[in-house]
């Protein structure tokens, strides 16, 4: 199974948008493209909104039949673990393997000196073509490296034979994710991770490392753009050096983890996998959920008291609904619209403040961040927030498609 040159992963919390995000990803496909649609959900996705795995499945399916879309797509089992897989293996062909918790973890001596002398030929000067400075490579830098990441490697390897067992080998596209730490991953310690991935029979096709900066969720990348561009484009020619140096699978490509509404380094990306002809996935999650708060806003009447009641909800909740998305957010406070305020606000109001427009007076990367995590507001709600969903399924539709398409396609691919 092939994953494509370019795909993007769209999350979907409430399952109601995946025509609206599928009509994003045609309109880009156009012009030419192939971009492959992803639909992921994590585990923890499916526990705070009570869904299922084949709940995702049939969005999938459902919305490629919709619109007699003929391309390739896929179901990510996002973030899985060996405790998490079991019930994803039915109806997802994609997995993201999440090995995050496993670096650092302690191998056996044995293991750490197997590793570091099947690396002997690249001690000394290591040339990555198209890298204008060669990385100094000693045995005591292949001994931390095979301390941080030989165990998690090797849990990914653990989950991919699990799969192989119960799928079937070859019938699903393997992601291994380590994005979900402090640091980030060197070009180098990619390198390597590689390797180990290759040496344990990994054909991973996509690697989402942490890169330099933040990525919070639901709005731009704050970080230093000069060295994430260097670091981009580093790791992108260290897989392409790893391809053929490991024999791993030609496609394997970066995946941007969190990559939804990081429009400042979209132009950076784009111009770097052009440059050298590289493919890309990109995973969004939480920007079509805040573009259905959006269009109930939009919609006036009750949806907009129900998006009004979103914020307020979470705003007085803020500690507990925060508190699973701590690293992945950066709230200031002092900056949140008090509740009073907010339920004095039009539709236009409340929707300036919420879409993602960089520039725009009334945006609030603060407001946006709090509903981003705010989904379980709308979860509890149960079938008052669906039934509105169904209700304005026009109007919600257009701005999620508005979101895919005009916001992160065109900037992502140059449209
Ligand atoms: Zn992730």
């Amino acid at each position: 199974m092939n994953l494509g040159k370019y795909s993007l992963g769209i999350g979907d919390r409430f399952s109601h948008q995946g025509i609206a995000q599928l009509r994003g990803i045609i309109r880009a496909n156009q012009s030419g493209l192939e971009i492959s649609p992803v639909w992921n959900k994590s585990n923890r996705e499916h526990i705070y909104v009570h869904s299922h795995p084949a709940d995702v499945r049939k969005e999938a399916d459902d919305a490629v039949a919709a619109l007699g879309y003929t391309g390739n797509y896929f179901v990510d089992a996002d973030h899985i673990n060996l405790s998490t897989v079991a019930p994803f293996v039915e109806s997802a062909d994609f997995f993201t393997l999440d090995v995050a918790s496993f670096i650092g973890k302690e191998s056996s001596d044995s293991t750490v000196f197997t590793f570091v002398a099947s690396c002997a030929k690249y001690l000394g000067k290591l040339n990555i073509p198209e890298i204008n400075h060669p990385f100094e490579i000693t045995e005591d830098i292949l001994v931390g490296i095979a301390g941080k990441f030989l165990a998690a490697t090797q849990q990914a390897s653990e989950i991919y034979n699990y799969l192989k067992e119960n799928k079937g080998n070859g019938d699903f596209i393997t992601e291994v994710s380590m994005d979900e730490v402090d640091s980030p991953q060197t070009p180098v310690e990619l390198f390597f991770i590689l390797k180990m991935l290759s040496d344990k029979g990994v054909p991973v096709q996509t690697i989402a490392p942490k890169f330099t900066g933040r990525f919070n969720k639901g709005v731009d990348y704050t970080g230093n753009v000069d060295q994430f561009a260097i670091e981009f484009e580093e790791d992108v020619l260290v897989i392409d050096f790893a391809v053929k140096e490991f024999n791993l699978p030609r496609e394997l490509k970066l995946s941007i983890h969190s990559g939804s509404d990081k429009f400042t380094i979209y132009p950076i990306m784009a111009g770097i996998i052009r440059k050298y002809g590289q493919g890309i996935h990109v995973k969004t999650a939480g920007t079509t959920w805040l573009e259905e708060v959006i269009g109930l806003a939009l919609a006036g009447g009750e949806a907009l008291e129900v998006a009004k009641s979103i914020y307020i909800n979470a705003l007085g909740r803020k500690g507990e609904l925060c508190a699973p998305y701590a690293d992945v957010i950066d709230i200031d406070d002092s900056k949140l619209p008090a509740a009073d305020e907010v339920a004095d606000w039009t539709s236009e109001k409340f929707a300036n403040t919420l879409r993602h427009i960089p520039g725009h007076p009334d945006y609030n990367p603060n407001f946006r961040q709090l509903i981003h995590v705010g989904y379980k507001v709308a979860s509890e709600m149960g079938s008052i927030y669906t039934e509105l969903l169904k209700e304005h399924a026009e109007i919600i539709g257009c701005c999620v498609e508005e979101n895919i398409y005009d916001r992160h396609l065109k900037r992502l691919f140059n449209l």
